[in-house]
């Protein structure tokens, strides 16, 4: 830029400013004038730039992109941004779960993948995991959950003890540790994973017809994971390697892109299927609901403000468009408050209207004022009135699907199906979907993970945790374990570790 192009600096409130380098005083060496309301305005705004940071999945990054149906679904969804031939707009965003906003981005964590599709008919988020599951499928337990992954009260540390005394005293985690230990605990980059709604979700077509689905964005560039070496390499050498991947890549013209398949279930066949079909922590198996492909999301537009687009984005899982709906999942209906109300404490009431999360299409109620609203309301202010207001037409909505339920207030756990246990699915991934060398990879993962501070009694429980996972696996953990103890303490070993004698006879 030339100088005759360049802007004169201006307050934000437009006035031009004097200097960019010299505050005003009193004679060079003199004191400060408090009417340097330009200098005050600066120091003012740096105090205040920075907001809360998300609670979890603090650490992310994210860019701009596109989604196009490639395959005909319109008997299965209404939904505008499924109809054949639509290009929708979508914001990405990929985030680490523990972490907070400085954290590497190699860590191994569950990795958020939330997009949001500005449709036609409003916003439709899909705020996702790259795993197909979750660690609980009540939300009673999700605030603990996340304080276990995340530090101590007194010492402010991360804490393995406090991480495996919470997965081994709730065994539904099994399904999910036992793909974070696994390999794809730790992608290569965000382009090199998967996206899944992991909760079920509803469809509703033309005719009102509902059928349950589960979103499967698969990466184009295949799936790359980082051994924990690796990982760990590259987070002394790049903290942000992931976000400077994608950065990179979408920058100099590589766009990465996802194929969307679902996952449907007719509508009845929930009522008896042999799991619960809205656990979240089990994968409906592919062989009985295979995928089905839809269509094409690419990112291809980086965000030129990181605050305004990415830290200020706000993904909600109750956004669903006419067409689609939520589910009896537990876990998915407290998220429909939970995600709205996290917004409303880091951004404000009218976190809506920040341009990032405005939908395309035009918002039209009642809602007016409150903190940084910055779109007009107009009268009238209420329902029903007679000078022409907005006016609700149940024909255009779906009301977020629909279901039958019947029966006492109780808290209990879903009703049991034959095949619903904490330990199959996860014992299944690890026979039947990982090879030796992955077997081999996840047992020195468990392995290291434990021995990074847990104490005996819960060591003993990650055990038999394993065991119950997968008996094999179960016994090349523990013995991993002993022998690593061994080898620290080499006098203990001589005279027979009574940890480990202790768990030869229950044995
Ligand atoms: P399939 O053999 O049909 O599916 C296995 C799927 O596992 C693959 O398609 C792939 O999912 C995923 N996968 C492959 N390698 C790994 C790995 N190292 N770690 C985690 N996931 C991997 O069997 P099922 O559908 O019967 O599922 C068997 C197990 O596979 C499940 O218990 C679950 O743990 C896992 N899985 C199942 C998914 C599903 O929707 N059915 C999805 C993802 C995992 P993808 O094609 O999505 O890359």
């Amino acid at each position: 830029m030339s100088d005759h192009d360049q802007q004169p600096t201006t307050t934000d409130a437009g006035i031009p400013v004097a200097s960019d380098e010299y505050s005003l005083s009193v004679g060079p060496d003199g004191p400060l004038l408090l009417q340097d309301h330009y200098l005050i305005e600066q120091m003012a705004n740096f105090n205040r730039e920075r907001i809360p940071e998300r609670q979890p999945h603090a650490k992310g990054g994210g860019a701009f992109g596109t989604f196009e149906v490639t395959h005909d679904v319109t008997e299965l969804t209404r939904a505008a941004v499924f109809q054949p031939g639509t290009s929708t707009e979508v914001l990405a965003r990929f985030s680490t779960v523990a972490g907070e906003r400085g954290s590497p981005d190699t860590w191994r964590d569950p990795r958020g993948f939330s997009l949001k599709f500005f449709t036609t008919e409003g916003n439709w988020d899909m705020v996702g995991n790259n795993t197909p599951v979750f660690f609980i499928r009540d939300p009673m337990k999700f605030q603990h959950f996340i304080r276990s992954q995340k530090r101590r009260l007194d010492n402010n540390l991360r804490d393995h003890d406090m991480q495996w005394d919470f997965w081994t005293l709730v065994p539904e985690s099994a399904h999910q540790v036992t793909w974070l230990m696994g390999d794809r605990g730790i992608p290569r980059t965000w382009r090199h994973m998967n996206g899944y709604s992991s909760h079920t979700y509803s469809w509703i077509n033309a005719d009102g017809e509902q059928v349950w689905v589960k979103y499967h964005f698969k990466t184009d560039q295949g799936i790359e994971t980082f051994t924990q070496d690796e990982a760990d390499q590259m987070a002394s050498a790049d903290t942000d390697y992931h976000q400077r991947d994608l950065f990179e890549h979408i920058d100099s013209g590589e766009h990465p892109s996802w194929t969307l398949h679902v996952q449907v279930m007719p509508f009845e066949d929930a009522k008896t299927y042999r799991i619960n079909p809205f656990d979240l922590t089990k994968v409906w198996p592919h062989s009985e609901y295979p995928l089905q492909e839809v269509g094409r999301l690419t990112l291809n537009r980086n965000v030129t403000d990181y605050h305004t687009e990415i830290e200020q984005a706000a993904f909600e899982p109750n956004n669903v468009v006419p067409g689609t709906g939520l589910s009896p999942d537990k876990m998915l209906l407290a998220r429909g408050f939970s995600y709205a109300d996290a917004h409303r404490a880091r951004l404000g009431v009218n976190y809506k209207q920040i341009p990032v999360n405005a939908p395309r299409s035009p918002v039209h109620n009642y809602q007016k004022d409150g903190a940084m609203r910055v779109q007009n309301a107009t009268d009238p202010v209420y329902a029903p009135n007679s000078y022409g207001g907005p006016a609700a037409d149940p024909s255009r909505t779906d009301d977020g699907g629909r279901w039958h339920s019947d029966g006492e207030m109780v808290r209990s756990a879903y009703t049991l199906r034959p095949d619903d246990d904490d330990w199959s699915q996860a014992g299944t991934l690890v026979r039947d979907v990982m090879d030796d060398d992955a077997r081999d990879r996840l047992v020195q993962n468990i392995v290291g993970h434990l021995l990074n501070g847990v104490s005996e009694p819960i060591l003993v429980r990650a055990f038999e945790y394993w065991r119950n996972v997968d008996a094999d696996l179960g016994a090349k953990v523990e013995a991993g374990v002993r022998d690593k103890q061994d080898e620290k303490d080499p006098k203990a070993a001589q005279q027979g570790n009574p940890a480990r004698s202790s768990m030869q006879d229950k044995a």
